[in-house]
């Protein structure tokens, strides 16, 4: 990452600083995207003068509440609840809600500035927002999540609508958990009204490929990256960290290309198994069991189990880093460069720290920013409200093939664009300055809103 911003940027970015204090992960995404931006403001003088970035960069509305609950031994809980709708200029406010006991106002409006940009790569008519709360699921029971679920959405509720904001799932945020929002706003409002929120079941208005959506298209905007290279899958050693959601079907599709997938993490260590991740056990052992990724080892004999460390210690062609945001250093990324990764495709939201970027970026590694590969979990969201919308429901196999036709042109855009402006196989300039574009273009239209 460059270490001083170009003046016409740098201007903006001391004001983000100054307005949003102590938050360290968004003036991180903030800083990437207007470090992009400089070679647009040049060419859009309209920009700069209706203070177009100036009002991107600052949330339409944010949200803090109260979430009171009781736990199983009665005793009274109180989290914190959070809403950032972030832009609305090319849709209802869409993105997830995280449960986890690291989220605050910071990392909400992070996910929620990224997401704004990569809604706005889908393609798809759909703003940006996020939410979530510092409410830990881990080793609470089916019925304490319900109560939280319950009262955190008695609050934001009156924030929703398929109309105004659409919340999704993000880590924490399973299906479960989707059911009891969804009960909770059907309750309150005696509305079903199915395009309110995404990820739900299959029985009930969900969407089918929502739950594989954003490790497949990580999976295949990796695919199309390395096809611009004349390269493919066959035969590449990938490794993946994380093993939720999205890591699960990464390595799902990652093997139906043609790679190997011989490594995978949670917050206890990682696994490695060079006959390739067993999924049929990794899901019993994370989805079923909830249980720790060291119990993989335990019951495949081919594994073998490294606790604490980092997975990038394994050598590979692929890496894709699917857990957490800045999960992936200076120091990972120089350890992934030397031992001849050529490829990281991120399938979290910002796993990889500007030192990690920059470090690829010398090495020649080929890089793809989250808001770009990761976006088709939301872009599958955005299927599952047309699919409300139209009270229909598409087969398997259309679903997939629209995700795929997304993720390929989300990759085609973003190259094409880096080109364009001058960095050509940038990919991070590619998505920042093609996402910018999209929304800077409706926000100018719309007036000084
Ligand atoms: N949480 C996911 C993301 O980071 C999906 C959001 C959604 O489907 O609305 O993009």
């Amino acid at each position: 990452m460059a270490d001083s911003l170009p003046p016409v940027v740098e201007r903006i970015h001391e004001e983000v600083l100054r307005r949003n204090p102590a938050e360290p992960e968004f003036h991180q995404a903030v800083r990437e995207v207007l470090e992009s931006l400089a070679v647009v403001l040049s060419r859009h003088g309209e920009y700069t003068e209706m203070k177009t970035v100036e009002r991107i960069c600052e949330p339409e509305r944010q949200v803090i509440f109260r979430v009171p609950w009781q736990d199983d031994s009665g005793e009274v809980q109180i989290n914190r609840g959070f809403r950032v709708e972030f832009n609305s200029a090319l849709g209802p406010y869409k993105g997830g809600l995280r449960f986890h006991p690291s989220v605050n106002l910071g990392i909400v409006k992070f996910l929620g500035f990224e997401q704004v940009f990569k809604n706005a790569l889908t393609g798809m008519p759909i703003g940006g927002g996020k939410g979530g709360s510092d409410f830990d699921p881990k080793g609470r029971s089916d019925a304490e999540v319900m109560r939280f679920c319950q009262s955190f959405m008695t609050e934001l509720y009156r924030h929703l609508g398929e109309y105004t904001d659409v919340p999704a799932g993000d880590i924490g945020v399973g299906s479960r958990e989707i059911g009891y929002l969804f009960g909770q706003y059907k309750r309150i409002t005696n509305r079903y009204e199915s395009g309110v929120i995404t990820g739900k079941g299959l029985g009930w208005g969900g969407a089918l490929v929502r739950t594989e959506a954003t490790g497949y298209g990580a999976a295949f905007f990796a695919e199309a990256m390395m096809e611009t290279a004349g390269e493919s899958f066959d035969g590449r050693r990938v490794t993946v960290s994380g093993s939720g959601n999205v890591a699960v079907y990464a390595i799902e599709k990652v093997h139906q290309l043609g790679g190997t997938v011989v490594a995978c993490s949670d917050s206890s260590g990682y696994v490695v198994d060079e006959k390739g991740i067993d999924l049929e056990v990794l899901k019993q052992v994370k989805e079923v069991e909830r249980a720790r990724i060291g119990e993989y080892a335990e019951r495949v004999g081919s594994a073998s189990f490294v606790a604490g460390g980092s997975v990038w210690d394994v050598p590979c062609d692929v890496a894709i880093p699917s857990a957490t945001q800045n999960e992936l250093d200076g120091d990972a990324a120089a350890v992934l460069a030397r031992s001849g990764c050529r490829y990281v495709v991120e399938g979290a939201n910002m796993p990889a720290t500007p030192d990690a970027v920059r470090v690829f970026r010398e090495a020649g590694v080929a890089f793809a920013p989250g808001k770009a590969a990761n976006a088709g979990g939301v872009a599958t969201s955005a299927l599952e409200m047309q699919q409300n919308a139209s009270r229909d429901r598409w087969t398997f196999e259309h679903t997939e093939a629209r995700l795929e036709e997304i993720m390929r042109g989300i990759h085609e855009r973003c190259h094409a664009t880096a080109e364009e402006y001058g960095s050509p196989g940038d990919l991070v300039l590619g998505a920042n300055v093609a996402g910018f574009l999209q929304v800077a273009e409706a926000v100018h239209a719309h007036g000084l809103v």
